[in-house]
């Protein structure tokens, strides 16, 4: 999988990506990424990106002419996506289908300012994504949730494989049960008795309905959803 990510902060990248188990698949070439700096595309020597807003009103607009000539210096693009409150939140769902091709390519064009011209959008065919309802300073944030979530469920990324995402929330349609380790007594807590008991199916069912409780109490929605 690829990723050319359109930012003026090239320098963020691979940042949080590097490390952990997504790090080590960018090292063993499971995914890659080109971080291309919008500002080489400015209109001027000070590295204009931005202007003022047609029809007034505070904050700047990353300019269509850079976009465009950024978008443009691309060879391979893929699917365009640009982060904005604007899109559709991104669900675990949609982070499955994005990762279903291990050859995908995307580019990631993260905004700063107020946003993007929205003849970009326009022209290019852009999808827009949201991580979520909150206003972020930039879409860089954003492009790494994007990275981080898709290749985390690509095969050999994680150890256990495809058996650990597949338990996760919202993998199974709800949130995760509690989770215990070692050692079996700490400060007075004890694990619960039936995951020492070895009894597979006991295990299951406790876990089942932990996770329905959970989900019941914290997060109605997702029931409702399915
Ligand atoms: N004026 C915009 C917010 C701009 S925030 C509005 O009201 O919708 C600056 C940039 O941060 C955006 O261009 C976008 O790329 C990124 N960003 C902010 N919040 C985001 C979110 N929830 N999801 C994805 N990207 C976001």
């Amino acid at each position: 999988m690829h990723f050319n990510i359109l930012t003026i902060f090239p320098e963020l990248f691979p940042g949080t990506l590097g490390a952990g188990v997504v790090g080590r698949a960018l090292n063993n070439g499971i995914w890659s990424y080109d971080a291309i700096n919008i500002r080489d595309f400015a209109i001027n020597n000070y590295g204009s990106v931005d202007d003022e807003q047609f029809g007034g009103g505070a904050g700047m607009v990353m300019r269509p002419d850079v976009l465009g000539a950024a978008l443009d210096s691309v060879k391979k693009p893929g699917r365009i996506i640009y982060f904005s409150p604007r899109g559709p939140r991104l669900t675990q769902h949609m982070v499955r289908e994005f990762a279903a091709d291990a050859g995908a390519v995307y580019t990631l064009l993260c905004g700063r300012y107020e946003g993007i011209d929205q003849r970009v959008i326009e022209e290019y065919d852009i999808m827009e994504l949201s991580i979520g309802d909150y206003i972020l300073s930039g879409g860089e944030i954003a492009a790494e949730v994007f990275i981080d979530s898709c290749v985390r469920v690509m095969d050999n990324v994680l150890h256990g494989g495809s058996d650990t995402t597949a338990n996760e929330s919202f993998e199974i349609g709800g949130l995760e049960w509690p989770l215990y380790t070692r050692p079996s007594a700490w400060r007075g807590r004890n694990v619960p008795e039936v995951l020492l008991s070895g009894h597979h199916g006991n295990i299951e069912r406790w876990r089942k309905q932990q996770s329905d409780d959970i989900t019941k109490e914290r997060r109605p929605d997702l029931i409702k959803e399915k």
